[in-house]
């Protein structure tokens, strides 16, 4: 099946909207009788506009007995000029302008706390409509013209590896599809700044989240218009979910987030290696590039004395001289426990060079990520939610 028929077949299987006493309800049922999915509602109950596709914003259109070119105009004021408020849709009639503001709202996110580095990184706390919060971060690069973001696909995270702050939270829940969307949408309205590149890649793992990230990878290249090419998706290692992401053929880069290239090392810092252990991942690696021929990314946390020794390097080498892929090193950005300790330590400079060099026996192209907002912690690994009134 090729990506344009599962975008269709997806489409269809989208919820449906419908208006009963001058509140906007979803039908009871879609056309093929599947479960439907719910529309983001913000405190009051009113239905979320913004993240919803073109044909969703065309359901509810007809539910309010507007045409269906009201939809686009709509969604060309969310998507492209991303206004804060139905009143700056100067197109719509006085009349439709009330109507949307008794039943819908243009965003359910509210922007909790936000915070600017030295460097110009900004992350954004987001609380959602039941009050759990999550944390998104757009990265500014002065050598480059583009903007970066970074979502998240759950509310904390099950996967509980030991070097992220995220982990330490716990899993809470899956975001929708129009939540991941919207935080893309809120931070352009807040910035005033168009992002070009995504990475899912903030709290949660999007491949046990697979559907919502799915839809949500509609959503970013359709309406928000992000290239398919500037979109990647950063897993810890579930095979399911790169299978499922692999036959969905979705035009984006799949990024492992491997880590350690040793069974013992990798199962203390990701605990989920035990199931799904490392020969497993490089081989649905493998069948991922087969199928898609794209590269895929191996991030690595460099963590002194845990996964940076010259031994490891040369262990990465060899498990991804197979495979079709770059190498990105991470130095470890601190975050720390109750007591205030840092949870590890990040490598001399040396070491990290050292380490790269050696790692490039592989043949491949070896990076070290340039890291943005550590001192605001919103690098990677230190999104953890932190608020206070
Ligand atoms: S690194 Fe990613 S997968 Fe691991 S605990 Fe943090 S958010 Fe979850």
């Amino acid at each position: 099946m090729t990506y344009h028929e599962t975008v269709i077949i997806r489409a269809m299987n989208r919820s449906r909207f419908t208006v009963q006493q001058g509140q906007a309800v979803i039908l009871a049922e879609t056309a093929d009788d599947r479960p439907l999915k719910e529309p983001l509602r913000d405190r009051e109950g009113k239905i979320a506009l913004s993240g919803l596709s073109l044909s969703e914003l065309k359901q509810f259109m007809k539910s309010l007995g507007e045409p269906a070119f009201r939809a686009d105009q709509i969604h060309s004021w969310i998507y492209a000029k991303w206004v804060k408020s139905f009143d700056e849709m100067t197109n719509l009639s006085a009349d439709l302008r009330n109507k949307l503001n008794e039943v819908a709202c243009l965003s359910a996110l509210e922007i909790a706390t936000l915070k600017v580095s030295r460097d110009g990184t900004r992350k954004y706390l987001f609380r959602l409509p039941d009050g759990k919060l999550v944390e998104s971060v757009l990265m500014c690069f002065q050598d480059r013209d583009t903007l970066s973001a970074c979502v998240s696909s759950q509310v904390g995270c099950a996967v509980g590896c030991t070097f992220c702050a995220t982990g330490y939270l716990g899993f809470m829940r899956n975001l929708s599809a129009q939540e991941i969307v919207d935080q893309v949408l809120s931070i352009q309205r807040e910035s005033g700044k168009r992002v070009a590149n995504l990475v899912y890649m903030g709290q949660g793992e999007p491949l046990l989240n697979t559907e919502h990230v799915i839809d949500s990878i509609d959503t970013m290249i359709h309406s928000v218009g992000i290239g398919g090419r500037h979109i990647t998706v950063s897993t810890s290692g579930i095979i399911p979910g790169i299978e499922q992401l692999r036959d969905e053929n979705l035009p984006v880069t799949l990024a492992l987030s491997l880590h350690a290239p040793d069974k013992q090392t990798r199962e203390e810092v990701v605990p989920i290696t035990r199931k799904y252990p490392i020969p497993e991942l490089i081989k649905s690696l493998k069948q991922y590039v087969e199928k898609t021929k794209r590269r895929v990314t191996i991030e690595y946390v460099l963590l002194k004395d845990v996964t940076d020794s010259e031994e490891q390097a040369r262990q990465l080498a060899d498990l991804v001289r197979d495979l079709h892929c770059n190498i990105n090193l991470i130095p470890y950005n601190p975050t720390f426990a109750e007591d205030g300790a840092a949870l590890y330590d990040r490598p001399s400079r040396d070491a990290q060079v050292r380490f790269k060099r050696l790692a490039e026996g592989s043949g491949k192209t070896v990076t070290i990520r340039l890291e943005r907002g550590t001192d605001i912690e919103a690098a990677c690994g230190q999104l953890h939610n932190a608020y206070k009134e």
